[in-house]
């Protein structure tokens, strides 16, 4: 990630940021860019885990309702049809044109009700904040 944002995001500045700049790194959506490839984890040799540490980052910044808009969105995504992006109006359609299936959904609505609970409505008041 830190390639493909160049300036915009770096593991170390976040790890400094996590000891030196919590209540401000809670606000900032740079917590948020980590992709959690585990690269940093496999690599360090002092041992540290940034993936993890950032993950219980995001964790406490969610615990305070701040959720980017794009985590959000991809959240509920799944919630809604177990899927993390959404399928645009007329796929179906296209897909017909090329003699493939409807997509359907990903998985059963027995599924969405079980993954709803599990989430539980603690997620659901993070999102909502
Ligand atoms: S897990 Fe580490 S290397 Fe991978 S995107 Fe996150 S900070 Fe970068």
């Amino acid at each position: 990630m830190a390639k493909a944002l160049p300036g915009k995001y770096n593991p170390r500045r976040l790890l400094q940021r996590v000891s030196n700049d919590l209540p401000e790194l809670l606000r900032s959506e740079e917590l948020w860019l980590c992709a959690w490839c585990y690269r940093c984890t496999e690599r360090c040799p002092q041992g540290i885990q940034p993936t993890e540490i950032f993950l219980l980052t995001r964790n406490l910044a969610s615990e305070e309702g701040r959720i980017p808009k794009n985590p959000k969105a991809i959240i509920r995504e799944i919630m809604r049809s177990g899927r993390s992006v959404s399928v645009p109006d007329g796929f179906d359609e296209w897909r017909e044109g090329y003699g493939l299936p409807p997509i359907g959904m990903t998985i059963s609505p027995k599924a969405i009700e079980e993954q709803r609970k599990i989430f539980g409505e603690e997620l659901l008041r993070r999102l909502d904040a």
